[in-house]
């Protein structure tokens, strides 16, 4: 079945794609309608966000299962204290309580992003808070991978994996932009449950080999990883035996001879997270559809300066021609 979605995600002559990466975390907090606007306005068309749901439901976008002391302060402006709290053992109200608009500089996670702004007063948004963005007639060309977190604690609990893949996708469907979604995850098992769900959108499945440590200060990507023995050159066909649309393998783990494969089996790749220039520069050497970075001026400018583009010439607004 051909997906329409994949069109926006290909290279073609003289493009690669940006993604920007949970909007675009070296400049602006993560995972805002702040950091997905300055996306936007950069001239983005593709955002990855990553999803999951409060104890009354609400689809809410943030990484990492724990709300993280090194990037969230509580009510009264302070880093949080004690035990990290469960973002889905919260409600939703409870949750809107806490700051998600800054980094704490003085640990591990903050010094990895010294050039982010510092903001108060941002609250962790709901799903709807970006799909509402996306409905206004400017944003019509701009496509999400939509990341489903799975929750390590409830690896086996298939009904909970289900629910939450059903709240997403419900609400994706009732604002319309199921033409525009690509549901992403690490978890193979619940891109199944997408599959079955929501065959109308294709399915991206996340790859990272194992001799690759997680990045400091981040919850772990994968409660299992399904590439667990594999080498690079397995992983093309491993998405491609398991149905997927996309490959979005770990920068570090892309060959030329693993992409030249993915395009053989009709997939489309799209390397995470690329933020070093050099890291970039590989990346538009070796000529993957899409880049997923949390610096898309970085990205941007490495792509000009060769006389390429992240849009066909005709998605290029004055913005984006003139700058
Ligand atoms: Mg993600």
């Amino acid at each position: 079945m051909p997906f329409p979605q994949l069109s926006a995600c290909a290279a073609a002559p003289g493009v690669i794609r940006l993604v920007g990466h949970r909007g675009a975390r070296g400049v602006l907090p993560e995972n805002t309608i702040e950091g997905f606007e300055f996306a936007l306005t950069s001239g983005l068309k593709l955002l990855e966000l990553d999803v999951t749901a409060t104890r009354d439901g609400v689809v809410v976008i943030t990484h990492n299962h724990r709300l993280t002391r090194s990037m969230v302060r509580d009510a009264t402006g302070h880093w949080l204290q004690g035990e990290e709290p469960k973002v889905s053992q919260l409600t939703y109200a409870e949750l809107s309580e806490f700051d998600a608009g800054g980094l704490d500089g003085t640990t591990a996670y903050g010094q990895r992003f010294p050039d982010q702004s510092f903001m108060t007063g941002v609250a962790i948004p709901r799903l709807t808070d970006l799909l509402d963005l996306l409905r206004q007639r400017e944003h019509q060309d701009v496509h999400l991978f939509l990341e489903i977190k799975s929750d390590p604690d409830l690896v086996q609990n298939s009904t909970a994996r289900t629910a939450l893949v059903e709240a997403v996708v419900a609400e994706v469907r009732a604002a319309h932009l199921e033409p525009r979604t690509i549901l992403h995850s690490f978890d193979w098992t619940m891109l199944e449950d997408c599959q079955r769900i929501a065959p109308d959108m294709p399915t991206s499945f996340l790859t990272q080999l194992p001799e690759n440590d997680d990045d400091i200060g981040e919850d772990s990507s994968k409660a299992v990883n399904p590439v667990e023995g594999c080498s690079a050159m397995d992983l093309p066909d491993r998405v491609a035996a398991a149905g997927g649309q996309l490959w979005c393998p770990y920068h570090l783990d892309v060959t030329e001879q693993s992409l030249a494969r993915a395009r053989e089996l009709g997939l489309t790749t799209m390397v995470w997270t690329v933020n070093e220039s050099d890291d970039i520069q590989r990346m538009i050497t070796l000529g993957v559809d899409a880049i997923c970075t949390d610096y898309p001026g970085r990205a941007q400018r490495l792509l000009l300066q060769q006389g390429l583009h992240w849009l066909p010439e005709a998605a290029r607004s004055c913005v984006t021609t003139c700058a």
